[in-house]
């Protein structure tokens, strides 16, 4: 009896500890791609920092899920720099990072909304994955379907947590413009960014 007490003594904390409670938060960066000086596109009075930073402060406003720490980048003038954003991300850990930015094209024609990805990102594979889904997710009828393009930008290159940057529209075509630059517009592809957020 003793023999099965002390049994029970030493396999106890084994069997709790193998019960360790998971990440108890999930932790997510939205980058506001542009800041300070950084204007980004500007077509008339129309600004990506401006966009995308909206953008990113509604997403924030309508979080309402407390398994889920989000955190926003870009939108003070202080922490601009890529590099900055690099170290405060690598900092954190996070999950995800999406980098919030418009595309901007000659042809006037050209729209919808699409996404970068970093080969030489360490975590590729999921980060194609949540770039292929979050277009799906933002896209609609206006705003169409577009690719998922690999490029090595700084900021997804150099995160060690998977990242995207999700362009969300064009600023050079006149209906993603108006799109874009409407509260209604800018309120719908929050909601929605954060509907996979949440997922
Ligand atoms: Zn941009």
């Amino acid at each position: 009896m003793k023999k099965l007490f002390l049994l029970l003594g030493l396999l106890l904390p084994l069997l709790i500890m193998s019960f360790k409670p998971l990440k108890d938060k999930k932790v997510i960066v939205i980058d506001a791609g542009h800041g300070g000086k950084d204007f980004g596109y500007i077509i008339g009075n129309a600004y990506e920092k401006e966009i995308v930073g909206n953008i990113s402060k509604k997403i924030k406003a309508l979080h309402q899920k407390e398994n889920i720490e989000l955190i926003l980048l870009g939108n003070s003038d202080t922490l601009t720099s890529v590099e900055a954003r690099v170290a405060k991300i690598n900092q954190l850990q996070p999950d995800l990072v999406v980098s919030l930015h418009l595309s901007f094209s000659d042809n006037k024609a050209d729209s919808g909304v699409q996404a970068f990805v970093s080969e030489q990102n360490p975590h590729y594979t999921q980060s194609l994955a949540h770039a292929g889904k979050l277009i799906q997710t933002v896209a609609k009828k206006d705003l169409k379907t577009g690719q998922v393009k690999k490029a090595n930008l700084l900021l997804l290159k150099e995160s060690q947590s998977p990242g995207v940057s999700l362009e969300l529209g064009f600023l050079s075509n006149e209906a993603n413009k108006n799109y874009l630059t409407s509260d209604n517009g800018q309120k719908i592809i929050a909601k929605k960014i954060l509907t996979y957020l949440n997922k």
